[in-house]
């Protein structure tokens, strides 16, 4: 089934400070033409990683300038999500790819909850592999689809990438975050523009340097010692072993560091829990690292406040479609480091806006060298500030999604 999300109001007004003016200009232009169209965003969860993330922003942006938008997550039996997550995976490189009682599973599960669209839609945006089918199940129902992929697929696993294909190509068009993502051999018209994140949400609103030393105060880090982060679902792609051992060759030279490693469980990622012991394992019995949660209640200004207070933040992800926690490292003027992958270099400018990394021992390096450089790692932070103010601002991703909405509204 298709459940509803209910989001909270928010106002495009409130970003004109934040953005610059052009960019306003094109989005009320834009939104003019747009005026009570209805559009539906739907993926697999209201909470945890980054779509939901963007959406609890874009929807109620759509619906300030004018467009009657929803968003529904699709709601299954967990062997759903574990079906979808190998799909995940795979599409990622994973080798493994569905066998025949998953695709049953995925495809079966996609038929029920394509039984609750309902219809009279003008733009239906299909977030991620795991509602794709329902396009294939309902019909067009008269609107325009839109596959909006978020994942890294610039080398999926082939059996998987063959069995969607078709699956996608009955979209009209589908979005990714990269060109080097779109899938080959896809016959479909394809777009590229990147996520962003909400400069003024809790999340990454302006914290001072005292609320975030006592909010972080609550978890036992002091104000002091210099603190290490990454923030991110418990995912052997997102690397946080490698982080662990990245903060050992940094204590050996900062004996006071702490490391700290925040990560959601986000509701359609199973294999959160068993990825989530295996990290706590790892960190063995060190008290200088944090393993926290949002079952430890870190939610979204707990999140800012770690950023906020950290003094290298790092995302040294194996494969990442893009990270929108490089995104928030980077608006709170953090030097950050950051797997070579994926989304990653087109935030980080390696030596710019932060240091891209290859391996463990990299990523220490530059971990050590920007605690030991703080003047020059703040003018990178700085940098990295602006960079994102530029392409990674909400504002930004409701101008693309409305150029799209109005390029295919005019063509259909
Ligand atoms: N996030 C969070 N709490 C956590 C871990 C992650 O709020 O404990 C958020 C993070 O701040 C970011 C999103 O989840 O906004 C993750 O998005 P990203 O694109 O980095 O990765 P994804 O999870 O989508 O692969």
């Amino acid at each position: 089934m298709l459940q509803e999300v209910h989001v909270g109001h928010k106002s495009l007004a409130d970003y004109q400070s934040v953005v610059v003016k052009p960019l306003m200009e094109e989005i009320k232009e834009l939104a003019d033409s747009l005026r009570g169209k209805r559009v539906l965003h739907i993926n697999a969860t209201s909470f945890g990683g980054g779509v939901a993330e963007i959406l609890y922003t874009l929807v109620p942006l759509m619906r300030d300038v004018g467009l009657d938008t929803d968003w529904r997550v699709i709601m299954a039996p967990q062997e759903f999500y574990e079906t979808t997550k190998v799909m995940h995976n795979a599409l990622q490189g994973n080798p493994v790819s569905l066998n025949p009682v998953q695709r049953e599973t995925f495809e079966e599960q996609s038929r029920i909850a394509s039984e609750s669209l309902g219809g009279g839609f003008d733009f239906i945006v299909v977030h991620d592999p795991q509602p794709l089918l329902l396009r294939h199940f309902s019909g067009d129902l008269g609107a325009n689809w839109i596959w909006r992929c978020h994942i890294d697929t610039s080398s999926p696993n082939q059996s998987l990438a063959r069995y969607m294909l078709p699956f996608i190509e009955l979209y009209d068009t589908a979005v990714f975050s990269m060109e080097q993502y779109v899938f080959s051999g896809l016959n479909i018209p394809t777009r590229v523009f990147m996520p962003a994140i909400d400069p003024l949400s809790t999340k990454n609103m302006a914290l001072s340097p005292e609320d975030a030393d006592y909010v972080v105060s609550q978890f036992g880090v002091d104000a002091g010692p210099p603190v290490m982060l990454q923030v991110s679902r418990f995912d052997p792609w997102k690397d946080p072993l490698g982080v662990i051992d990245a903060y050992r060759i940094v204590k050996k030279e900062f004996a006071s560091v702490k490391l700290a490693l925040v990560g959601s469980m986000a509701t359609d990622d199973p294999e959160g829990w068993s990825f989530f012991t295996s990290t706590v394992e790892h960190a063995g019995d060190d008290g200088d690292v944090l393993i926290l949660s949002n079952l430890n209640n870190v939610g979204n200004l707990e999140v800012n406040a770690f950023q906020s207070r950290a003094d290298v933040i790092v995302q040294k992800s194996i494969r990442e479609g893009f990270g929108l926690t490089v995104s928030e490292a980077l608006w709170k003027i953090k030097p950050t480091v950051g797997g070579n992958v994926g989304g990653i270099p087109s935030q980080i400018k390696d030596g710019e806006t932060g240091y891209l990394v290859d391996s463990v021992e990299q990523c220490a390096e530059r971990c050590m060298w920007i605690l030991d450089h703080p003047e020059e790692s703040r003018a990178m932070g700085r940098a990295g500030k602006e960079h994102v103010r530029a392409h990674f601002l909400m504002p930004r991703l409701l101008r693309d999604y409305l150029r799209l909405f109005s390029e295919i509204g005019q063509a259909s």
